[in-house]
């Protein structure tokens, strides 16, 4: 009897300091983290809770910029992150691949070849179309 009562205090005086709110809290206030070396998340329920909203949260925010939209788009649509795509503007020092016009970001296509999956290049609106209308609806 005594034993168990010992145990059970234990587990609630263990304490964890956690990075969030910088407090000791006991570990029932964490949440289970398998990758970590003690199990636990290293900030506790509440502020992992907070992190994970403030996250949704900006991403949200994100996603309604300019930038944002385009992101999610070129993601989905042909695998490449925004880096990747400012990368091969900067590479192409923003020219058209295909005419080699000189073309502000903002007005970039994206040439994709649907059958190889791949990023062709970045092209301007007038080749880009051209495209479309010469392959039959090959890029987008
Ligand atoms: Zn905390
Ligand atoms: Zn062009």
């Amino acid at each position: 009897m005594i034993h168990m009562t010992m145990e059970t205090t234990k587990t609630e005086t263990e304490r964890k300091y956690c990075k969030g709110c910088k407090r000791d809290l006991p570990i029932s206030k964490f949440g289970k983290d398998q990758s970590a070396k003690d199990k636990l998340l290293h900030q506790c329920r509440e502020c992992h809770n907070r992190y994970q909203r403030e996250d949704r949260q900006q991403r949200k925010e994100y996603l309604r910029t300019k930038e944002g939209q385009r992101s999610r788009l070129l993601e989905r649509k042909y695998g490449v992150t925004l880096k990747q795509h400012k990368q091969l503007y900067t590479d192409q020092k923003g020219r058209c691949s295909n005419c080699g016009a000189s073309i502000p970001y903002d007005e970039i296509y994206v040439s994709y070849n649907y059958e190889t999956k791949k990023v062709r290049g970045l092209v301007g609106k007038r080749c880009f179309f051209q495209e479309i209308i010469m392959k039959g609806g090959g890029v987008i």
